[in-house]
């Protein structure tokens, strides 16, 4: 068995999660197991359709209902609830499963927003399996999560349309 590695995908541009999804496309492709939780978004990103209609192979999983992943609103008991339960299921995942591929998208934003901790993450990072590629993605990841991880790809907003006040688009952004 091939060793697997830590993967955070992070910054402010665009392409973290997409790049996650890219990841998950081309793992199963080569018959790789593959799971992948989503902390905080609802399924009305449009990633949920395209991999439950087309992709079935890959697990998907939702520990959200669509809090904002961008500026921190005033967050209720259910968005703590669903995170630490989200953070309980990849931890299961991770320890009992045999997943190649984990993804656990948007966890630095959940841990930026305090819904689950710094700490939580780095005990996930622990309880991977050697052989296990375990992928963290979102803005706001900490130094010690970049530390402890094996591959670190920051995305740079060296320009965006929302600064023209473009929102997210269907299919582009979410
Ligand atoms: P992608 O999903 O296209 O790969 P990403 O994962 O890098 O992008 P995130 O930082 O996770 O992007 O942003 C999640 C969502 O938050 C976006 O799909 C968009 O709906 C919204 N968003 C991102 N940046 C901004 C911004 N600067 N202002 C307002 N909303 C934003
Ligand atoms: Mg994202």
């Amino acid at each position: 068995m091939e060793n697997g590695f830590v993967h955070v995908y992070t910054g402010n541009g665009k392409g973290k999660t997409t790049a996650a999804i890219g990841l998950a496309v081309r793992a199963v492709g080569a018959g790789k197991k593959v799971y992948i939780g989503q902390f905080m978004k609802s399924d009305a990103y449009h990633e949920i359709k395209a991999l439950r209609q087309h992709l079935p192979a890959i697990t998907l999983e939702q520990y959200g209902d669509g809090t904002c992943l961008v500026t921190k609103k005033s967050l209720q008991d259910h968005d703590y609830q669903k995170a630490k339960a989200g953070l309980e299921r990849v931890s299961d995942v991770l320890r009992h499963d045999n997943y190649d591929v984990v993804i656990a998208d948007e966890i630095n934003v959940a841990a930026y927003f305090g819904l689950v901790s710094e700490t939580e993450i780095l005990a996930l990072i622990d309880q991977r399996p050697p052989t296990t590629e375990l992928v963290l993605t979102g803005r706001y990841a900490t130094q010690a999560v970049m530390d402890k991880a094996d591959l670190v790809t920051e995305m740079t907003e060296v320009k965006h349309y929302y600064q023209k006040g473009i929102l997210a688009r269907d299919g582009i952004e979410r």
